[in-house]
């Protein structure tokens, strides 16, 4: 399909993820992710369409739980990471508040 551009590059673009290295919070694990092999506008996109087909990719990654809390931690706003788009993201996070604040 596209050519390979790992996610640690497309991420760049935010400036939060600029380098890969082996420490607990590091990004070594995107390197098996399934999205090295896609085009980093795959996973943002601009529709619903969109959204479904970078989930799909995501759907048997060996990284999938990893990204989706990698982006919860960093708070990461724009594009699918883990199966997961920015809304469902937002709503995780905010079920996660709440179930803290019951506890
Ligand atoms: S879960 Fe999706 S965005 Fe995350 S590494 Fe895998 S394919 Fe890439």
């Amino acid at each position: 399909m596209g050519k390979k551009t790992p996610l640690r590059e497309l991420s760049g673009q935010f400036g939060r993820i600029t380098h890969v290295n082996s420490d607990v919070n590091g990004t070594e694990w995107m390197l098996a992710g399934n999205c090295q092999d896609y085009s980093p506008s795959t996973f943002f996109p601009s529709d619903g369409v969109g959204v479904d087909a970078a989930r799909a990719i995501c759907q048997d990654c060996p990284v999938k739980d990893r990204c989706r809390e990698y982006a919860l931690a960093e708070r990461i706003e724009h594009g699918v990471w883990g199966g997961c788009s920015e809304r469902e993201r937002r709503r995780i996070l905010k079920r996660r508040k709440l179930e803290t604040i019951s506890a």
